[in-house]
């Protein structure tokens, strides 16, 4: 990352980053980056991913992009939190030792409170529960230590929500009895999500890469499977990304033959722009990744008051409510959902920085080109 091949400071503003910080600590061989992206709504909160990353750039890249995404996700989902992550440079398999949270935990502790971490892919609980021995700035531990335990439960009902919200404002129906619902991965969310479906009537037809999982969601639930490469071509109602990232793209788009895609997964779309629009070509409604799949945040958010598992779920069944107005919004101004979700996640950390501004005197710290950024 030298001057000439790369201009930090540049991504940042671009971006609208407040803060980025370098963690190194020689004795665990920690390397590690922080994101602020933005605390206009109050604390950045994000998860702490850990990947063997190719390059410091590749890091930094991911940790910018990331905690930019979690600004929208807090805000549109109505939270009072900002958008932060952080991501470890290693091999989750190989490199993970107690001193390597701890020392983590000690930089996350120095931030004084602008940035609280939680789990993310190739993390742990326990991972996060050696980090709590440095910070109390860690969500996302064990029910034993008054944590939330595991979000996916929570993530599924909200996901669960959004699809009677995108099934009613596409197809007019308040049930969802008799419609086909295809699940693509049935790991932790979209195993909990396929109960909610049987229980709700609908016809479940499921694929997963793994065996076993695929075993568990079709005995527990009673539900048919296809293989996974077929799971784009069966004819349904829904289609659910519960796997991975960019499953919807220009190669599967044609295949499709859903009227809605509604899931779990983040960063369904490939390329938002026109991925969208071939979805809109072909009808299919696009509930936005971040909005539907905000439950694991709303779940760990519920942590900072003292986790009430009523309440974190009523929160998550309100999904239902946000996707609506997204809906509303994309039709009234004419222009894609996910578009349509970020206007919305936008539009409330303006109002509330110029309320902020009327009652305080205080400056803003961002205008809204900034935020939205590149
Ligand atoms: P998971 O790893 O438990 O489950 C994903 C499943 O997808 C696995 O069973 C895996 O075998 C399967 N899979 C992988 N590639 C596949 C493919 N090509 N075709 C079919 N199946 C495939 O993860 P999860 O916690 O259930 O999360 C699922 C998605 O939802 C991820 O994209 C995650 O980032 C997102 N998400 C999860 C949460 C949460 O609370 N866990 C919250 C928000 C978003």
């Amino acid at each position: 990352m030298s001057d000439t091949t790369y201009a930090v400071f540049e991504e940042l503003s671009k971006r609208g980053h407040e803060q980025v910080v370098f963690c190194s600590d020689e004795a665990s061989g920690l390397k590690a980056i922080i994101a602020i992206h933005d605390t206009i709504l109050g604390p950045a909160l994000g998860g702490c991913r850990m990947f063997p990353y190719a390059s410091e750039k590749e890091a930094l890249t991911d940790v910018l992009r990331l905690s930019r995404g979690m600004t929208y996700k807090a805000a549109v989902s109505g939270l009072d939190l900002g958008g932060g992550k952080s991501v470890i440079i290693g091999d989750p398999k190989k490199q993970k030792s107690e001193l390597l949270f701890r020392a983590l935990g000690r930089f996350i502790e120095g931030l004084g409170g602008r940035y609280i971490t939680a789990e993310d892919s190739g993390t742990t609980m326990q991972d996060m529960e050696f980090m709590r021995k440095e910070t109390s700035h860690v969500v996302g531990i064990s029910r034993s230590f008054g944590g939330s335990g595991d979000p996916s439960p929570v993530t599924a009902l909200g996901v669960f929500s959004g699809i009677q919200a995108a099934v009613e404002e596409h197809l007019g129906k308040s049930s969802l009895a008799g419609l086909r619902v295809a699940v693509q991965g049935v790991g932790h969310v979209g195993y909990h999500l396929v109960g909610h479906l049987v229980r709700a009537g609908c016809k479940v037809i499921v694929a997963d890469v793994d065996q076993d999982s695929l075993k568990k969601t079709c005995t527990d639930h009673k539900v048919e499977s296809v293989a996974v490469d077929k799971i784009y071509d069966v004819e349904c109602d829904i289609f659910a990304p519960c796997a991975m990232g960019a499953s919807i793209n220009e190669g599967t788009i044609p295949r499709l033959k859903c009227s809605i895609i509604a899931g779990a997964a983040n960063n369904q779309l490939l390329n938002e722009k026109t991925d969208a629009a071939m979805l809109a070509t072909k009808g299919i409604l696009y509930a936005p990744d971040y909005v539907i799949n905000a439950g694991g945040l709303i779940n760990v958010s519920n942590e900072l008051q003292g986790y009430n598992q009523e309440y974190a779920l009523q929160q998550a069944e309100g999904i239902y409510d946000i996707l609506k107005n997204v809906f509303v919004v994309a039709k009234r101004e004419n222009i894609p959902t996910f578009r349509a979700a970020d206007d919305l996640a936008m539009q409330r950390i303006e109002a509330i920085q110029r309320v902020r501004r009327t009652y305080t005197g205080m400056k803003p710290t961002l205008e809204r080109t900034r935020l939205r950024g590149a």
